[in-house]
């Protein structure tokens, strides 16, 4: 059995997560979403918060297990016996970022092994940031996040 941990922020999450998650959930016997707990950069959501908001957007995937996390991804990944993790790849913008954190986790953990996919080309250009800064705006974000997602931004940063 292939357990696989698709770590990240999800603040909030997206559509291009969620097609990540759904193509790795094919592929592995289980995939854990490692939700960072408290990661480095600023958030908009609480852990709690981007934990139900994943929960909610996978509830469909069987073989799907969320969990918040915090310390060393590499660290996690042992602990839920994960011997692959998932990243996304968007054109450009991830990969330097990507490559140098996988080099540094294949040097604190070689037993744990790196699987990135490639972004869909629906979602490439998409990215939790880019989002708020639409919604902000007034604009439409249908097909780029679930509906619950949706609101939940429009409710954090419209209210
Ligand atoms: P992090 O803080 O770890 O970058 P994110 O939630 O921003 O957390 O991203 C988690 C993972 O999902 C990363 O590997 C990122 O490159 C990938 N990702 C983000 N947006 C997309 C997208 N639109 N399509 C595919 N992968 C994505």
């Amino acid at each position: 059995m292939t357990t696989a941990l698709y770590p990240g922020s999800f603040d909030p999450i997206t559509n291009g997560h969620l097609d990540i998650i759904k193509r790795a959930s094919s592929i592995f016997d289980k995939v854990v979403i490692g939700v960072y707990d408290i990661p480095l950069k600023s958030l908009l959501f609480t852990a709690d918060e981007r934990v139900d908001l994943v929960k909610k957007s996978v509830a469909d995937f069987k073989n799907v297990e969320v969990r918040a996390y915090s310390g060393m991804t590499v660290e996690f990944a042992r602990q839920v016996n994960a011997k692959v993790v998932v990243r996304g790849l968007r054109a450009s913008s991830d990969f330097e970022r990507e490559f140098e954190m996988a080099l540094m986790n294949k040097k604190l953990a070689p037993d744990v092994e790196l699987m990135c996919f490639m972004a869909n080309l629906r979602y490439q250009f998409l990215s939790s940031s880019l989002l708020k800064e639409i919604i902000k705006l007034g604009g439409n974000l249908d097909d780029m996040v679930p509906t619950h997602v949706c609101a939940a931004l429009k409710k954090k940063l419209l209210t």
